[in-house]
């Protein structure tokens, strides 16, 4: 797909395509940003450029290559991602054999790692080597989170290519055109930094329902506690919230938001606006201290979760604590 259908990053477009037409095309690239910014959208475009048959810098979508690569069949371009918690050393060897082999009519060969960072030290040490003895036409993309956390020495030898999160009004509107419903919208690009990750988490598994459960754990802590403690434990019992925990406190995290700014008497831009009048009047029944400890709490019980504390203990706490008093 062309360049131009991937949302935002102009920036990064631009360079990519100079680069295309002043023919000045780098032997390896660090695509860093955060999830959901474009970063394989573009490594496709960029592949589907180089290959193009038809358009010097960008991607036709039509031609042979274009369509090769567009349903990941193209000989030259290899895809590689880690195997299991790790991309491992075999992989980078398995990728230089393929390598050895002549590419195709047009010659260039191509090889996207994604989630970089996550390469053991033999497998990062064994593609520096790859990356220091260049073959004519060998283009590497190295997609990560974190570009710092690659080896230096690798750095040193890609261009850095920044993705930045987009503006979240920009993904509001875009993802309301596509009809997904408001209240979702507005969770969604606050737990993404991209259009393409905001729609995969609506996409994705009961994300609408954990809104719910938010909503209604939270205001059943505040006028009947044993029923949410109860409810809780059933939720958590029948597995319904188990493996999304973190979804959900990242959400009771906004919606602990929208009670200080509540508190503190701004409607605008509170994520879940379709309880503004329920949460407006609760909030104003304590502190702005109360409401900004229960935010500390939160974020507290999410670094405790990750550590796999007991979650029916930390939810609980924290469900006593908002209810305070
Ligand atoms: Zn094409």
């Amino acid at each position: 797909m062309p360049f131009q259908s991937i949302e935002g990053q102009e920036r990064v477009k631009r360079i990519l395509q100079n680069s295309l037409r002043t023919d000045k095309v780098s032997h390896a690239y660090i695509f860093t940003g955060p999830d959901g910014t474009g970063r394989r959208a573009m490594a496709r475009a960029f592949a589907q450029a180089l290959y193009c048959k038809v358009l010097p810098d960008d991607a036709c979508g039509e031609c042979l290559d274009c369509r090769k690569i567009e349903h990941g069949n193209h000989p030259d371009l290899y895809w590689l991602e880690p195997d299991g918690a790790s991309i491992k050393i075999e992989q980078i060897r398995e990728l230089q054999k393929q390598f050895a082999y002549r590419a195709g009519a047009s010659g260039l060969k191509m090889y996207i790692l994604e989630q970089a960072d996550k390469m053991t030290p033999q497998a990062a040490n064994s593609l520096l080597k790859f990356l220091e003895e260049p073959a004519a036409r060998v283009v590497a993309i190295l997609i990560t989170e974190n570009g710092h956390a690659l080896l230096p020495t690798i750095r040193s030898r890609s261009q850095w290519i920044p993705f930045l999160p987009l503006n979240r009004s920009r993904m509001t509107e875009k993802l309301l055109e596509e009809g997904f419903p408001p209240a979702l919208v507005q969770t969604a690009v606050r737990l993404s930094a991209g259009t393409g990750g905001a729609r995969e988490l609506m996409q994705g598994n009961g994300f609408a329902e954990i809104r719910s459960q938010v909503i209604q754990l939270s205001k059943e802590s505040l006028t009947r506690l044993p029923a949410a403690l109860l409810a809780l434990q059933q939720q958590l019992a029948k597995g319904e919230l188990s493996d999304r925990l973190t979804l959900f406190l990242d959400m009771l995290i906004l919606w602990l938001k929208d009670m200080v700014q509540l508190r503190l008497g701004n409607r605008e831009g509170l994520v879940f606006s379709d309880q503004a009048e329920w949460m407006a009047q609760h909030a104003l029944r304590y502190t702005l201290e109360h409401w900004m400890s229960g935010l500390e709490q939160a974020v507290e019980a999410q670094k405790r979760l990750r550590f796999h504390a007991n979650a029916q203990l930390v939810l609980e706490q924290l469900f006593m604590r908002l209810k305070g008093g």
